[in-house]
């Protein structure tokens, strides 16, 4: 018996060659659109696809399932290695399965936080800005003092994937010590000291945020945290905006009571507050993380293979 070719939404543009691919797959129909899906177009999605390929700010929440039983829409296959915007529980309740795309996205997110790591510490972002200006004065002996970054103490709250990529650069790259928060101890092939969070705030030079997103790790970071960490030491926060308070994290910035801070996310993204745009002393990246077309295409491959494997009728290879 020959099986209906299934039909899939793919929420956003997407690099060619996974729109290639895609449609050998599937009965597939590409939203032409960069913002995220309203709340209708997500009921109306899942009533019309049997899968969909979601991204970061389709936010699927319990109440967006509410209105169904079962959907015809099965597999949300999200673009993505965080996948907080999906209630995932919910989607469960409701016969929906979600995957996401770990590992395609690892290196460069990791190389993304080296880049703040060093923008942060050398004030790379503020020297650029001073070019551009035309009040550059000139070289001297004391202009515009950074962090030295090699041989000094990295903290790193979430030793997953990118925690560990990024733990590996900065050890055999930058000769530095190797602290890190996490949940459950991890074995890794170099020298890394597992320690509470206060423990790291208090002990890093520059600290950098890996955690996922969501109601577990919410403002995990506030305060308490900035007050405990060394005033020269650098903020960096690859993983997503609400883990951290940022409005703790502004008042630090705003009192020098941190060096400086390198942010590729947001709380109320893509908003972004004036209180940090005005400030010198913090980097800010629109969310550049895995912004590279191979790992795009690599992302983009990785959820169709998991709708594929799905309505062959195995289990996908990143469900969550
Ligand atoms: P991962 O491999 O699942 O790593 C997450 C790590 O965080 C795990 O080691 C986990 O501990 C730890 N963790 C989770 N909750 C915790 C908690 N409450 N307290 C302490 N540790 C906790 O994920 P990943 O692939 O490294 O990705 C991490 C996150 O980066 C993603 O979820 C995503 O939000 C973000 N990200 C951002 C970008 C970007 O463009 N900026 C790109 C990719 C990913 P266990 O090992 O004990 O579970």
């Amino acid at each position: 018996m020959t099986r209906k070719t299934p039909r899939v939404l793919i929420a956003r543009p997407m690099p060619p060659a996974v729109m290639a691919r895609a449609e050998t797959l599937f009965d597939v129909e590409n939203r032409d659109n960069n913002a995220p899906m309203s709340g209708s177009e997500m009921r109306s999605a899942l009533a019309l696809y049997d899968g969909i390929m979601p991204t970061l700010g389709d936010r699927f929440t319990a109440d967006i399932f509410a209105e169904f039983g079962r959907p015809r829409c099965k597999m949300l296959a999200n673009f993505g290695v965080g996948y907080n915007h999906i209630d995932v529980a919910a989607a469960r309740d409701h016969g929906v399965t979600v995957s996401n795309t770990p590992g395609a996205v690892t290196d460069a997110t990791a190389d993304i936080a080296m880049t703040l790591l060093l923008m942060s510490a050398r004030r790379t972002a503020e020297g650029e800005r001073l070019v551009r200006s035309g009040n550059w004065a000139g070289w001297h002996p004391t202009q515009m003092l950074g962090l030295h970054v090699s041989g000094k103490t990295v903290g790193i709250i979430g030793m997953g994937r990118i925690g560990q990529a990024i733990a590996q650069r900065c050890h055999f790259g930058f000769g530095m010590q190797v602290l890190y928060a996490n949940r459950s101890h991890k074995e890794v092939d170099f020298p890394a000291r597992q320690v509470s969070l206060t423990d790291l705030a208090e002990h890093s030079d520059i600290v950098v945020v890996a955690v996922p997103g969501g109601a577990e790790t919410r403002h995990m970071i506030g305060s308490t945290f900035f007050n405990t960490m060394q005033d020269h030491a650098h903020f960096i926060n690859i993983a997503r905006g609400d883990v951290v308070d940022e409005a703790a994290l502004i008042d630090a910035l705003q009192a020098g009571r941190i060096g400086g801070a390198g942010l590729d996310v947001y709380e109320f993204e893509p908003e972004v507050p004036q209180a940090l745009t005005r400030l010198d002393n913090v980097t800010l990246l629109p969310h550049l993380g895995t912004a590279a077309l191979e790992v795009r295409t690599a992302m983009g491959m990785l959820a169709l293979d998991n709708l594929q494997a799905f309505f062959d009728g195995e289990t996908p290879p990143n469900a969550v």
